[in-house]
């Protein structure tokens, strides 16, 4: 299957995890890519697929408004790219009152910030276009609570929701779908942490039914499927891909 064929597709965050695996497939697909990172692995990604790679600090709006300016067409937009490495409420440091306010800002300034501005581009060259589709990566931790997850996190993920839709209602009528998937745990490198403690991991795995931790394939075929060509009616949605952990939280609660 060739959806992406002859399509112009935009990577956030391709250096690795999801969007290296997004990038992948969308090549695969027979896509043209435009791979977005603020660190250098996207030129060995790039290089590998065929791609232009760009280096961009989604959180800086100057550098994502000249990051724009070399993308003169765009199908479809995966903004992806995203942060933890701040410290869960069960950590040191985590707690409401002692979590520092540079902490906050930085997770919020690239998850939430970052996505706004790239939205906002993408957003500007579909609506001259009539058309695109914008998928991004939102969370589970987005939807509920997640006291394993760091406040800025949690928080930036509900904003990102939020984003979706308001802006899902927006550009509908000028033929521009945006919807968000909502993974839950991923193997990647997200946080910077490295390989996670065992410990860490089976308390995870004993919240998803399916028992196991999502690679970053379980959670793009969705986010292909959902901009792709064909499925020009969905749009609006917040799209859950955990191993069946929201339904577990839901019969607890
Ligand atoms: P990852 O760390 O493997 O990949 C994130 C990529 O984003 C990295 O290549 C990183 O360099 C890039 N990036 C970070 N800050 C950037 C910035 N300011 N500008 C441009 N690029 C930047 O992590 P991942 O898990 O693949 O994360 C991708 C998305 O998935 C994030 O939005 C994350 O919140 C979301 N997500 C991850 C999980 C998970 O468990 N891994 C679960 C739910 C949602």
């Amino acid at each position: 299957m060739e959806r992406f064929t002859g399509q112009v597709v935009l990577v956030t965050g391709a250096g690795s995890g999801i969007g290296r695996e997004l990038a992948r497939s969308c090549a695969a697909e027979g896509a043209q890519l435009h791979l977005v990172d603020i660190d250098e692995t996207v030129h060995e990604v790039a290089a590998g697929l065929g791609g232009v790679a760009h280096i961009c600090d989604v959180g800086d709006p100057a550098a994502v408004r000249s990051l724009f300016e070399r993308v003169e067409s765009l199908d479809a937009a995966f903004l992806n790219a995203g942060i933890n490495g701040v410290p869960s409420m069960l950590q040191d440091g985590g707690a409401v009152d002692e979590l520092s306010f540079d902490a906050w800002r930085r997770v919020l300034s690239v998850n939430l910030d970052g996505l706004f501005s790239c939205l906002q581009e993408s957003a500007h060259i579909m609506k001259r276009q009539q058309h695109g589709s914008i998928v991004v990566t939102a969370s589970t931790a987005g939807l509920r609570p997640e006291p394993r997850v760091s406040y800025p996190y949690v928080v930036s993920k509900h904003a990102v929701v939020g984003l979706v839709k308001q802006a899902a209602l927006e550009l509908a009528g000028h033929g521009v779908r945006v919807n968000a998937i909502a993974p839950g745990p991923v193997v990647t490198n997200i946080g910077g942490t490295g390989p996670r403690p065992q410990a860490a991991v089976a308390a995870w795995e004993d919240s998803i039914p399916a028992r196991r931790w999502g690679q970053p394939s379980d959670v793009t075929d969705l986010a292909l499927l959902l901009a792709a060509p064909g499925s020009g009616w969905l749009t609006g949605g917040i799209h859950v891909v955990d191993g069946g952990a929201s339904v577990l939280t839901q019969v607890l609660a």
